[in-house]
């Protein structure tokens, strides 16, 4: 039962494929550090390989066919593409879901005050973090400022060689005997995780000169009033690129590795879809997972929903039974990573259930906690399917559960989407290092995924 390892498969020419697959997914990281820069670089991608803006064609009341390719963007934060397919819609269609939101740290509305000669932001941390391994590192700040008048001003200051980082300090190891007796989870506060920004004052300036300093770069530079930070979202995240990551380069380690690996190996095998495809397929790169998914970009909104009716209007056939119909019908790969089986922590998987990073495209029946609670429990028959097409398509796959029964627990959107009725599993890239600022994936495991979502896509 156990599963091969991917790389022992490869020949020369499938390793170059390998390597120039995760060279390009360097570079989406590179620049894909929030959700509205993934959104950015996926709505180029989908133009240049024909996708038309689904809006833009409700605007031009333009008929839908099999073969259009379609996409929404909802508000700039997610994404939804769709290939449409020789059998009508309301057989369902083959859809892949992932989410590109990453746990990072979020300015405050009103972020910024002086103490002892250095100007800081407040944060509120967003998803599940562990707190100590945000301190001590360096930061850059993405986002954007939305201004009264409506203009938008876009930040991403920490990127370049020389651009300046930001970032949250720790105390010396010499004065630490009180926060090193502290439980992990309690050594670091959220309410401590401010940024440190600058500090040096304003000349001449009596009250807050350091603000006042930071105030007339951020005037200066970005044309940004302190006013304007109420209507921004400015996120701290990991500053640098993403590497090559063991001496045989057979990884990589980045930051946002969940969900942007599944969503970018979803997005590739969606772009490699030349010929007409039997049944509609569906990518979604989703937003707000890491917080329940909530919000109006989080999959519990209805704009899949929204879309396909607008897609079966264009088509000519609309009708709210056959809306319901389409969704009922559908095949859903929940893209998500899988907690890699870490040999130094052994004890918190199972050997024979853990997901192990090289042996491919990951399977997870169920997610969930304690008794599997608030996990999609996806059915038998689907994945005796699932795995005649992985196999047929000779895509290396393994079956996984998050980790040891009642050690913790996770979801994704799997179960969002069964709501509709559809068949739901979760499947995804094994991944070490799991919400920390650097995660760990191994090169064959992405290269795997794509093969796996576009078999999916053509054959399910
Ligand atoms: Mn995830
Ligand atoms: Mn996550």
């Amino acid at each position: 039962m156990e599963r091969p390892n991917a790389w022992k498969n490869y020949q020369s020419v499938e390793l170059e494929k390998v390597e120039s697959l995760a060279k390009e997914y360097r570079a989406f990281l590179d620049h894909g550090k929030t959700e509205r820069e993934c959104v950015n670089q996926t709505v180029k991608k989908l133009e240049k390989a024909g996708f038309v803006s689904l809006e833009k064609a409700i605007a031009d009341e333009r008929k839908l066919h099999a073969g259009d390719r379609v996409y929404l963007n909802k508000m700039g934060k997610a994404v939804l593409a769709f290939i449409i397919g020789k059998q009508p819609l309301e057989k369902g269609m083959n859809i892949v879901g992932a989410h590109i939101d990453s746990p990072r740290l979020d300015l405050k509305q009103n972020p910024l005050y002086e103490d002892s000669d250095f100007a800081l932001a407040d944060t509120h941390y967003y998803g599940g973090i562990k707190k100590y391994q945000w301190v001590a590192r360096e930061l850059a700040l993405h986002g954007v400022v939305a201004r009264k008048d409506g203009s938008l001003v876009t930040l991403c200051i920490g990127e370049q060689e020389d651009d300046p980082v930001v970032g949250v300090t720790d105390l010396l190891i010499h004065l630490s005997q009180e926060q090193m007796a502290k439980k992990l989870s309690e050594s670091i506060t959220g309410e401590n995780l401010d940024i440190t920004l600058a500090g040096k004052p304003l000349a001449g300036e009596e009250k807050e000169p350091v603000k006042a300093a930071l105030l007339r770069i951020l005037k200066d530079e970005y044309g940004i009033e302190e006013e304007d930070l109420l209507s921004a979202e400015i996120e701290a995240v990991p500053a640098g690129k993403a590497r090559d990551f063991g001496l045989d380069r057979s990884m990589i380690m980045g930051y946002g590795h969940d969900d942007r690996v599944c969503a970018f190996a979803e997005l590739a095998a969606m772009l490699d879809i030349s010929d007409v495809p039997e049944y509609t397929c569906c990518g979604m790169l989703v937003d707000k997972e890491e917080i329940g998914s909530v919000g109006a970009t989080g999959m519990q909104s209805n704009y899949l929903e929204n879309a396909v009716a607008e897609i079966l209007n264009l088509m000519g056939d609309y009708s709210e039974l056959k809306v319901r119909r389409a969704l009922r019908s559908s095949r859903m790969l929940s893209c998500d990573v899988s907690a890699g089986y870490d040999p130094l922590y052994s004890s918190a998987f199972e050997k024979k259930n853990a997901a192990y990073l090289g042996r491919g495209v990951c399977y997870n029946k169920f997610t969930g906690r304690g008794g599997k609670s608030g996990s999609n429990d996806a059915n038998a028959e689907f994945i005796g399917k699932l795995r005649k097409i992985m196999d047929d398509n000779q895509v290396c796959w393994q079956t996984a559960e998050l980790g040891r029964v009642d050690l913790g627990g996770g979801g994704t959107i799997a179960y969002i989407c069964a709501l509709y009725g559809m068949e739901v599993i979760d499947s995804g890239v094994a991944v070490l290092n799991m919400h920390a600022p650097m995660e760990i994936i191994s090169k064959a495991d992405l290269y795997e995924a794509k093969k796996a979502y576009r078999a999916f896509m053509e054959n399910a």
